[in-house]
């Protein structure tokens, strides 16, 4: 049977019936193997031919330029927290070297934009590792709570001497989400965490050193991290007096790249279901299409909430997310009737993330529109019952 409920999980997510479908039919036998994927040797021809495709495809969907590799790594955006400083320090200590600049910045800053809980939790993460991590915006100490993005004069940039600038282009929990790309240091990598809202819009890769994100939410199932970072900061300073701690194997950006992501045994089947939601985008008319339908999801869902009298967004309009709509309902004890009546109708997963309440509708590119509308219609009606 096909599925009757209407998923608007913030992640693990929605994936598109299709790739289920197909995943399904190939479960048994994948490719006249014999066998199922998981049972495949990660070392054989079938799967070494999969990982290329899975690449290829999403290189096609995001015009990834040539001088920037993909990885499929492990650990989710948490290990990617201690991976980048790791990595992007030693890339910078390389070039220090190089530059014989090493005495006068012995320790180079690594900038952070803290505009949500996602970004607030690498920062503390990196904070752990290195002792001069700076805070360049940090919105809940500006405003007293997340839900904006403060104008470039409120930053404090460290300017060329930082290790890289890091900010999370979608805040999945406070529904924050930048409109732009932030114009920095052109010399400074810019890295960022899209683990949840990759693949729903266009975007410009060389603007990047590095971007990140969690398949569970526009990617496919847990398990898998896609990585895709400019081929410069693989670089490795190997001298003794370089001060800094090795970096674990399977953290190591240039270990993942020099073995095509095949240094130990990758998550088969999520990087699997990953290349099958690649393939579902390429069919359905790639990142421009799915875009277009983006927008017309959140722009209506907003409209809903504009015009309302009880349901109130947190997030000021224009920062507003296109992918997880969290909104409040006042009186606020009528959530928990809202939930339970959109949980009655199969509409499930709206609860807000528990550390701010209220709902949450994330709407991912699997989500289709008229998921989108039936949901605007039990919101409408609620309403029309509490007023
Ligand atoms: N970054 C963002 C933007 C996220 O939404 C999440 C997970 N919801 C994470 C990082 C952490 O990902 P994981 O659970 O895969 O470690």
């Amino acid at each position: 049977t096909t599925q009757k409920v209407l998923n608007f999980g913030p992640g693990p997510a929605k994936i598109p019936e299709p790739v289920l479908k197909k995943a399904q039919d190939e479960l048994l036998n994948y490719n006249n193997t014999g066998m199922s994927i998981m049972e495949l040797s990660h070392r054989s021809k079938e799967f070494e031919n999969l990982i290329n495709k899975a690449q290829r495809d999403l290189r096609t969907l995001l015009n990834i330029p040539n001088n920037y590799k993909i990885l499929f790594m492990q650990g989710g955006g948490h290990t990617q927290f201690s991976a980048v400083v790791y990595n992007l320090l030693a890339a910078k200590k390389r070039k220090q070297f190089d530059n014989n600049t090493m005495k006068g910045e012995i320790n180079p800053p690594l900038d952070y934009l803290v505009t949500g809980s996602w970004s607030a939790k690498a920062a503390a993460e990196a904070k752990k590792l290195y002792n001069n991590v700076n805070i360049v915006l940090d919105v809940k100490k500006l405003r007293g709570s997340y839900g904006s993005i403060p104008p470039r004069e409120e930053w404090k940039l460290s300017g060329p001497n930082a290790a890289y600038v890091y900010y999370c282009d979608n805040e999945t929990v406070n529904g924050v989400e930048f409109n732009y790309v932030p114009e920095i240091e052109p010399s400074v990598p810019l890295v960022c965490d899209m683990s949840s809202n990759i693949l729903s819009r266009k975007v410009d890769i060389s603007k990047f050193g590095l971007i990140y994100a969690g398949a569970q939410k526009n990617i496919g199932p847990a398990g898998v991290t896609i990585v895709i970072v400019r081929e410069d900061l693989l670089t490795r300073l190997e001298i003794s007096d370089s001060k800094l701690p090795a970096i674990p194997s399977m953290l190591d950006y240039k270990v993942m790249a020099e073995n095509n992501s095949l240094y130990n045994t990758p998550p088969m089947f999520s990087i699997y279901v990953a290349s099958l939601v690649f393939e579902w985008l390429l069919e359905n008319g790639g990142i421009e299409e799915i875009e277009k339908i983006n927008s017309i999801k959140a722009a209506k869902l907003y409209d809903c909430i504009n015009k309302s009298k009880i349901y109130k967004s947190p997030v000021e309009e224009s920062v507003r997310s296109r992918m997880n709509v969290p909104f409040r309902i006042q009186p606020e004890e009528l959530e928990k009737e809202f939930l339970k009546g959109a949980d009655e109708l199969g509409m499930l997963q709206l609860k807000g993330h528990r550390s701010v309440g209220g709902i949450r509708a994330s709407i991912y590119n699997a989500v289709p529109l008229e998921a989108v509308e039936t949901l605007i219609q039990y919101m409408q009606e609620f309403e029309r019952k509490h007023s």
